[in-house]
Formats: C-alpha cells, sequence, structure tokens
C-alpha cells in the first residue's frame, strides 16, 4: 500500500529490476526491488533497463548475461501492466487536520478496537472505510495519539 521508492500510498507491487554494467575485465551487477508503485516501477525500468542496454555489452560474459537482464527486466514490466498507477496527485500520507476531524468521532471505537487485541491494520482498513480517509492515515493517528498521551 505505500512505495517503498517514493512513499506514496498507492497500489504496489513487489518487483526486482536488474542493472548490468560490462566492461573488459569486471562487471558490475547491481539491483533495486521492493513493493513500488507504478510510477517507481515505470521509472526504475527505463532507468534501469536502458543502462543496461547500453552499457552491458562490453565484456565476454557480459555479452551473454546483458541479454538475460534485459529479458528479466521487461518480462518483469510486462507483468505490471495491470497495476493501477497512483491517483493523481497521490502523496506521502499524512495526518491533516481534516483527516484528524474526520477520524475524531472514530476514537473510542478505533481504540477500543486496539485494546481488544485486533491487528492494526485491519482496524486501520474498518475505521478508514467509515470516516473517508485512508488506512495509513488511521495508523499516523493513532500515533499522535499516543505520542500526545505519553506527554501528558
Ligand atoms: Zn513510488
Amino acid at each position: 500500500m505505500i512505495c517503498q521508492a517514493c512513499g506514496v500510498e498507492a497500489p504496489t507491487r513487489k518487483v526486482q529490476f536488474h542493472k548490468h554494467t560490462g566492461m573488459l575485465i569486471v562487471m558490475q551487477h547491481g539491483h533495486f526491488g521492493g513493493n513500488f508503485c507504478k510510477r517507481c516501477i515505470n521509472k526504475y525500468f527505463a532507468q534501469f533497463t536502458g543502462w543496461t542496454a547500453l552499457a552491458g555489452w562490453w565484456g565476454m560474459i557480459s555479452f551473454f548475461i546483458t541479454p538475460c537482464v534485459l529479458l528479466w527486466n521487461t518480462g518483469l514490466y510486462l507483468t505490471t501492466l495491470g497495476l493501477p498507477a497512483p491517483a493523481p496527485g497521490a502523496a506521502p500520507p499524512q495526518l491533516t487536520q481534516e483527516a484528524i476531524d474526520k477520524l475524531g468521532p472514530y476514537t473510542d471505537r478505533l481504540f477500543s478496537a486496539l485494546n481488544a487485541g485486533r491487528p492494526h491494520k485491519q482496524v486501520a482498513e474498518e475505521i478508514a472505510g467509515l470516516a473517508g480517509v485512508t488506512p495509513m492515515q488511521v495508523l499516523l493517528y493513532i500515533n499522535a495519539v499516543i505520542e500526545a498521551s505519553q506527554e501528558g
């Protein structure tokens, strides 16, 4: 739900892109992955695949590794085509005053569910649906309330 690359709250997919650099004697291989949103998948696919297509070929072994890397990245990219893009204006979740106002009436219900030992994620999704905020905002709200109670 949270993109590990840019932090935006959006549908994500677990991916790992590879990058290969061929050189006459040595070679470099790198990869980068995690649960990424569509925007980041597009970005890292283009970066890693473009780099490999240009810089991958320049070595005996690299010459054979490079097509594998290109195929891997492209195949992986194709599997993510159905992933919805982040909503326009999607941003890392923030606890806005609006979200606090919306969550206020549900505070008792929220904490009694947590005190009953129900998983945070499940409670957050339920309350998010009721209050019209996102589950991450509910989790941020929980932290904020707990911090406020510890200060007092
Ligand atoms: Zn992202």
